[in-house]
């Protein structure tokens, strides 16, 4: 058997993700795509096998098997649909803010209802003027006697519409920059809370992209995750955690792209050879191989660093790099698989230009790949290795 770094009861559950993402995913995957419709028959396949269960600990409903597990089973669905390991890696978003922050009180309330599936969850910080500059929100947060009153709206957030439970970020105080920042759990049938659009894209289209307008939204003051002011931490701890879901998702959609291409150049015949004896296709295929495990290495490092308790501060470099090169790789990768098949490739009749433009997303949301690198480089910068400089004045 092949060298596998998972255990006995991590291979387990990744072989029942697999064979549930071959079967019974891998069919409606390209209808997904095509119908730009929410695929709720997939959400309740993983509510019947407890796949939302492998984000949560046993304490609130979950199996509590692991962050390692969480990225193995969003990399196995999206080698074969981008959509549906989305749904996964937005379940684990939208809930960090819960079990990063919240009481114990506020997690009995809702993280069992998101271990089931009953609910959704979704992550709300970006605006239509603030992306990268999420400290430049004007979506603000007034107390009164017993609410938070939010006005304004969020953009490109995913699940909207779909999802019940919003992690939402505003400001309560607007002068203080970002330590006027708050977050707050969100319910979906809250007054004054709409979903106003929902995007039409180039890929994942499965998936919901839209807009929330608050207007005059009372948020009970129960819901507050953490202290008021704290919410600009509270979001990049969370995307420190989540990133390398979407990482898991690009390397997910990379393998996928790798393992059709090596197949189709191995039966496509040109100048009386299969294509995979051509140097350059072969050359193509060892470098698309390499580049996924050498992105593997580094998504599965981030895993085990959670699970064997690295703290929060060494997280982040390693999250950054694990985001940046997976989805770096996933657009490499399905950019050279459509290359493979030709004019196949290019066709919506074979997978590949599908997986193409799911790939390109992975390198914008959660923090584009320039903010990673900024990332990357801002906690190298930290490190000293002034050995190296021994004696140099
Ligand atoms: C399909 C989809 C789903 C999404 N889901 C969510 C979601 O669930 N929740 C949520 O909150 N957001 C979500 N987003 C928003 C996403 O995270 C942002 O679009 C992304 O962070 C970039 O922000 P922006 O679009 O405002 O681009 P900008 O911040 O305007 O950036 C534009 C360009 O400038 C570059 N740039 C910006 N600042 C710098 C800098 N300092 N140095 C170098 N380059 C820089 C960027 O890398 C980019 O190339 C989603 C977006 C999409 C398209």
């Amino acid at each position: 058997m092949a060298w596998d770094p998972l255990t006995d009861e991590q291979r387990e559950i990744r072989d029942l993700v697999r064979t549930l993402a071959r079967e019974r995913i891998a069919p409606r995957a390209a209808e997904i795509d095509e119908s730009h419709e929410f695929p709720w028959d997939v959400v309740e396949l993983y509510r019947e096998h407890e796949l939302f269960g492998l984000l949560f600990d046993e304490s609130y409903g979950g199996l509590g098997t692991g962050t390692l597990l969480v990225l193995v089973a969003i990399e196995e669905v999206s080698k074969v649909c981008a959509t549906s390991g989305l749904i996964l890696a937005v379940q684990e978003l939208g809930s960090l803010g819960l079990k990063l922050a919240g009481t114990e009180e506020q997690k009995e309330r809702w993280l069992p209802r998101l271990a089931s599936g009953e609910w959704l969850g979704a992550y709300a910080l970006t605006e239509s003027g603030s992306g990268s500059d999420s400290a430049a929100m004007r979506t603000t947060a007034t107390r009164d006697a017993d609410h938070y009153v939010l006005n304004g709206s969020k953009r490109f957030i995913t699940n909207a519409g779909v999802a019940q439970l919003y992690t939402v970020f505003a400001k309560t105080d607007p002068q203080a920059g970002h330590a006027g920042i708050s977050a707050f759990v969100v319910e979906a049938d809250t007054p004054g809370f709409e979903v106003t659009r929902v995007e039409p894209k180039m890929g994942i289209r499965g998936s919901t992209t839209g807009e929330l307008v608050f207007e005059d939204a009372p948020i009970p003051r129960g819901n507050l995750l953490g202290a008021e002011g704290e919410g600009f931490k509270i979001a990049m701890r969370i995307l420190d955690r989540s990133r390398p879901g979407v990482a898991a998702q690009g390397l997910g959609i990379a393998q996928g792209a790798t393992d059709y291409a090596l197949q189709y150049a191995k039966m496509r015949e040109t100048m009386g050879v299969p294509i995979a004896q051509h140097q350059l296709v072969a050359g193509m295929l060892a470098d698309m191989e390499t580049k996924c495990e050498a992105a593997r290495g580094l998504l599965y490092k981030f895993g085990r660093m959670v699970d064997e308790g690295a703290p929060d501060d060494e997280l982040t470099k390693t999250s950054a790099q694990a985001k940046l090169f997976c989805t770096d790789t996933a657009m490499d990768v399905t950019t050279d698989a459509v290359q493979i098949l030709g004019g196949y490739g290019y066709i919506q009749e074979y997978p590949l230009e599908r997986m193409m433009r799911d790939a390109k997303i992975t390198q914008i949301y959660e923090g584009t790949n320039q903010i990673q690198r900024l990332v990357i480089a801002r906690e190298m910068l930290k490190e000293s290795r002034a050995f190296l400089l021994a004696g140099v004045s």
